[in-house]
């Protein structure tokens, strides 16, 4: 499988606790960033080579019309040979997504559409400077529903400032209540450089304890299986066949294609990140100047253990036997030690050839990871 993903740069404002390459207030840069990016799909080397999914993030790439989606949708699958039953996906944010928009976006082609909701508190939407209310999110998802879409996911994220456990409960049961295809339900980080995180350092945000967070992964647990979701990696939950087709390539280590300011490639063990700053980005496509950032060649072990840290994301985990076939490696006996070391802590466990984590395992990945790195 291969993927592609289109970076759309623009938010009509700045979210407290976003570290993502997104910016406001840029719009005199819309005309020039849709000309440059097309004109890196099309300088693409990768012309006529097949791909399985498509996605569009940010960023918010719904800001831009449907018409501009739809351009370079068609430009894709015109430079590339997309699969007749690739995924496409769209994020769209609930405070500005339109229902002509999605109908357009739908007619287009796009299959799949995944809806920043975060939460279902007024309050807490407030205090994330969210633009949308949680009606907003109900009106997204019927006019998504009307225009054809049968695959939706819906973000939300827990341990926010403030919150309960019973409060986060209260958002998800909202979120199932809509009945998406898909929930992705992820922790809030605090990352350098965010409002938030300044916020935190002068002591004026308080967060849910660490004992509060892990019982608030439980309870997605719960609840979500509860009604009928299947968990199938750490943060990701879906009804049977509906699981993210795109971000199970990343989770699998197989190639992808990012186009946009601060996109990232993998292909042919080679991974290499385009420049971030859109006006940069513009600026070196209009000047025939490379747009990569930094690049790296993977090769042996290194492979072995990125994919490793991806692979053991998903809950079915990795199968070594295949690894080995892959990279032409002895992994088992390589890593007979730590895989023992791991089953014994109660991390992972070890079932034939496969490794995985066990639901202890689930809230330790990073340590997980990170052993196979310090081979
Ligand atoms: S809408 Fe999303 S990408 Fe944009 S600032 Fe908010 S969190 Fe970041």
């Amino acid at each position: 499988m291969q993927g592609i993903y289109i970076h759309i740069p623009f938010c009509h404002r700045k979210c407290g606790y976003c570290d993502f390459n997104s910016y406001a207030r840029m719009d005199a840069l819309v005309e020039p960033f849709l000309e440059a990016l097309h004109c890196e799909i099309a300088q693409s080397p990768y012309s006529g080579e097949r791909f399985d999914t498509i996605f569009f993030g940010g960023g918010t790439p719904t800001y831009l019309s449907g018409d501009a989606l739809a351009g370079i949708l068609e430009h894709l699958t015109r430079q590339f040979k997309i699969a007749s039953d690739a995924e496409i996906t769209c994020e769209a944010n609930p405070g500005s997504v339109t229902r002509e928009q999605l109908q357009l976006m739908h007619r287009a082609g796009f299959n799949r559409l995944s809806i920043g909701v975060q939460s279902f508190d007024p309050d807490e939407l407030q205090r994330m400077e969210r633009i949308h209310s949680p009606d907003d999110v109900t009106q997204s998802v019927a006019w998504a529903r009307s225009a054809g879409f049968t695959n939706l996911n819906l973000d939300l994220i827990f341990a926010l400032p403030q919150q309960t456990l019973e409060r986060w409960e209260a958002n998800l049961q909202q979120a199932i209540a809509l009945k998406p295809e898909h929930l992705s339900l992820y922790a809030l980080m605090l990352e350098p450089n965010t409002r938030f995180y300044h916020l935190y350092r002068k002591g004026k945000l308080t967060l849910p304890d660490d004992e509060i967070q892990v019982a608030m992964f439980y309870s997605a647990q719960r609840l979500t299986a509860k009604a009928g979701y299947i968990q199938y990696e750490i943060s990701n939950y879906a009804q049977q066949g509906y699981e993210c087709q795109h971000n199970l390539i990343y989770w699998r280590n197989e190639p992808y294609l990012g186009f946009g300011p601060s996109a990232v490639s993998y292909k042919d063990g080679k991974r290499w990140t385009n420049i971030k700053h859109p006006r940069e980005y513009i600026r070196r496509i209009a000047a025939g100047e490379p747009l990569e950032l930094e690049w790296e060649r993977l090769t042996g072990w290194d492979s072995v253990a990125e994919t490793l840290m991806l692979g053991l994301r998903i809950l079915n985990g990795v199968d070594l036997a295949t690894l080995e076939a892959r990279f032409g490696l002895p992994v088992r006996e390589h890593y007979a030690d730590t895989i023992d070391a791991l089953v014994r802590q109660g991390w992972i466990e070890l079932k034939d050839s496969s490794i995985r984590l066990t639901q202890e395992g689930l809230l330790w990945h990073s340590e997980v990871a990170s052993a196979f790195f310090e081979e």
